[in-house]
């Protein structure tokens, strides 16, 4: 049987969200991927367990994350319901609504309709009364945000949600969505964009609104689904996600086109005196607005590596200039 380790909380920091009370750990684990109905359940434990014994609480899992749909809240419920059962109250586990899910018009997007129903799904999947975030995936062109931040508010007064927050908003969509939310006093305290070295589109866009509103962000694909790590610097080995026929999301096109930046950017890990992914960890987290980084992690060593990014957070001017430049190309 699994028991924590006693030290889990001494190796961690925590970061509050924004003006909330809500505090995160600065990394948190994704199961986006790893954690599928294709993937080795054995593994998916021994992940859980590695994180939060890093003092890892917050866990993100999504309504479609797999492969199959589903299957990752399904194997996430199964841990919960057996080794990690005595730690449920030390844990942050959010669910989101919004990409397809189910067919017809009700199984993706947010319409009232799709975000309960979808809300009870994953909370039955995973065998939990309520998840402590829950978000809207992503904003739905169709819908008014009325009526998605009014689904969202009812789920926290049915106590199915403790938190909410929405993920993939523009700035202009968040600080739209923050007034209602504010008008319904709902505990909307966290934004989930993508943000990164290679995809900064948020620093203008979002930053400013989420300072101005009091909220913070969790960031996702950190190291860009792997490129910002050495493991694809002499080539693309078989048991990566470049490699993997299940995860159509990054390709080997992209290895290729991103390699030499890579490169560089590894130099400057190697002068810091760290990898290139504790490196391109800490780099999200001098921001102020970001109160955690998301990772995804196929092993738990992968868990074990990235942490150390807190042994060495700061950056001189000199060592952010030469970032920009060599991200500038
Ligand atoms: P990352 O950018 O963290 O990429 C994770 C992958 O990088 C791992 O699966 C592993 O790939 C590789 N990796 C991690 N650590 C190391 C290391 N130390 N050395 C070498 N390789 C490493 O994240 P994801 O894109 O997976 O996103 C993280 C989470 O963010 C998701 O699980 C999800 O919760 C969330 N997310 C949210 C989205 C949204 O729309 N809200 C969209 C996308 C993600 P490998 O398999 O090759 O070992």
């Amino acid at each position: 049987m699994y028991q924590a380790d006693e030290q889990r909380y001494d190796k961690m920091v925590y970061k509050r969200v924004g003006k909330s009370g809500l505090k995160l750990s600065a990394l948190s684990l994704g199961l986006w991927h790893n954690f599928g109905s294709v993937d080795e359940f054995e593994n998916q434990k021994a992940i859980i367990h590695q994180a939060f014994d890093c003092g890892i609480t917050y866990f993100d899992l999504a309504n479609n994350y797999g492969p199959v749909a589903g299957s990752a809240e399904a194997n996430f419920g199964r841990i919960m319901a057996g080794d990690m059962k005595p730690y449920r109250d030390e844990m942050i586990i959010a669910s989101k609504a919004g990409y397809y899910m189910w067919p017809g018009p009700y199984g993706e997007w947010g319409s009232k309709k799709n975000i309960i129903a979808s809300a009870n799904q994953s909370l039955k999947r995973m065998g939990l009364d309520y998840v402590d975030i829950f978000y809207s995936h992503r904003p739905d062109p169709d819908t008014p945000f009325e009526e998605t931040a009014m689904a969202l508010d009812q789920l926290v007064r049915q106590g199915k949600a403790l938190y909410i927050g929405i993920s993939n908003y523009s700035g202009k969509q968040t600080a739209e969505i923050t007034k209602i939310f504010n008008d319904l006093h709902t505990p909307f305290v966290i934004h989930q964009p993508r943000y990164n070295m290679f995809d900064r589109h948020i620093e203008k866009d979002l930053f400013p609104v989420l300072k101005r509103e009091g909220k913070a962000a969790v960031s996702f694909s950190s190291l860009a689904q792997g490129l910002l790590t050495d493991k694809y610097l002499n080539g693309i080995p078989a048991d990566s996600r470049a490699a993997k026929s299940t995860s159509p999301f990054l390709h080997p096109k992209q290895v290729d086109e991103t390699l030499s930046t890579v490169k560089k950017l590894n130099e400057v890990a190697k002068k810091r005196g760290q990898t290139l992914a504790e490196m391109a960890l800490a780099w999200n987290l001098r921001e102020p607005e970001i109160a955690s980084v998301l990772i995804g992690a196929s092993r738990p060593q992968q868990i074990l590596d990235n942490v150390k990014a807190l042994d060495h957070m700061d950056f001189s001017p000199d060592e952010l200039s030469e970032i920009d430049q060599i991200l500038a190309g």
